[in-house]
């Protein structure tokens, strides 16, 4: 959830005008009492009347202190959540949060795309006419790199396969501790700006 977070921040702090002021009346929305944090019950209430398809216990995860309250940033996640984690695994039906796999030949169709969980994915049970998959992040280089040369899709996924198993640099999976450089900056996302 933390990821999520600090994307959802990422995206307020350089959003425009018109979609910092959605997500507050987003949060204005569910605090109803206006004391400038959201009870359990406040969320509830809210999801019940608003029809998103949204498991209420997804509340403990907000709730990063465990306070029993969510403050701005925390319903921010779950505006950042509701506009952009649309999918779930086809196999255990789980909303998609973090990392998942998606099939290449369904995301390259007009339709809609076939996408698993890294569970259902690894424990490799479900039923599916395509076999290649790629998780979100190795999707994004195999377009570009598609993109950039003459190269066919099933092409750059080799080049990417061989990259990702040969090179550990190139795969960007550097098992190596962080630098003082790379330290700081992963506590320097930890700092938010005050809610508005
Ligand atoms: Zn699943
Ligand atoms: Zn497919």
């Amino acid at each position: 959830m933390e990821e999520l977070l600090q994307a959802a921040v990422a995206y307020y702090n350089n959003g425009s005008n018109n979609l910092r002021e959605l997500a507050s009346n987003f949060f204005k929305s569910m605090d109803t009492n206006r004391d400038r944090r959201v009870s359990r019950s406040e969320f509830v209430r809210f999801l019940q009347q608003s029809g998103y398809n949204i498991n209420p216990y997804i509340f403990n995860a907000l709730d990063r202190n465990g306070d029993g309250y969510l403050d701005f940033w925390e319903v921010l996640t779950l505006y950042y959540i509701i506009k952009t984690r649309l999918y779930h695994c086809a196999d255990c039906g789980v909303r998609l949060l973090g990392l998942y796999f998606t099939c290449v030949e369904c995301f390259d169709r007009a339709g809609d795309t076939y996408d698993l969980c890294s569970i259902c994915y690894s424990a490799r049970q479900f039923r599916h006419s395509h076999t290649l998959f790629l998780d979100n992040h190795m999707l994004l280089i195999a377009k570009r790199r598609q993109a950039r040369g003459s190269h066919n899709l099933n092409q750059v996924l080799l080049i990417l396969f061989l990259f990702l198993f040969l090179t550990e640099q190139g795969s960007g999976l550097s098992t190596a501790p962080l630098n003082k450089r790379s330290k700081k900056r992963v506590q320097g996302m930890r700092t938010q700006p005050k809610p508005p």
